[in-house]
């Protein structure tokens, strides 16, 4: 192959190469189908699991409303909507909407509210 030529095929394997190659990305519209939340203490019979006994002045059912998690928060099952009447003998799972800051969702222990909610959050699987 005479000189010149072979050069000349150099040069464009060289350009080709040198080439940046593109780097795409794809938009992302979709939201994701199961929304996100974070767990907060549990409240069982109405102490707060994270901050247990309090004070023992108050009564054992009503120590959740002395911790600084729940003390403002009126309490009740997001899914039934029972409050006061099941505290004392439930638990509470609570957590909280990436999507929603400061707003909770309460689920008390009943089978059909624990359903409700795993179905939503696709738990339990
Ligand atoms: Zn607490
Ligand atoms: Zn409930």
């Amino acid at each position: 192959m005479p000189k010149n030529i072979k050069d000349k095929a150099e040069e464009m394997v060289e350009e080709t190469v040198s080439e940046p190659l593109p780097k795409f990305k794809v938009e992302r519209k979709a939201t994701p189908l199961v929304p996100s939340a974070k767990r907060h203490p549990d409240i069982r019979a109405g102490i707060c699991e994270f901050c247990g006994l309090l004070d023992k002045k108050v009564p054992l059912d009503k120590q959740y409303t002395i911790c600084p998690h729940y003390n403002d928060v009126d309490i009740f099952c997001t899914y039934c909507g029972k409050g006061e009447e099941i505290i004392k003998d439930r638990a509470l799972h609570i957590y909280e909407l990436d999507d929603e800051p400061g707003k909770l969702i309460i689920v008390c222990d009943d089978y059909q509210c624990r359903n409700k909610h795993n179905q939503r959050f696709n738990l339990g699987r």
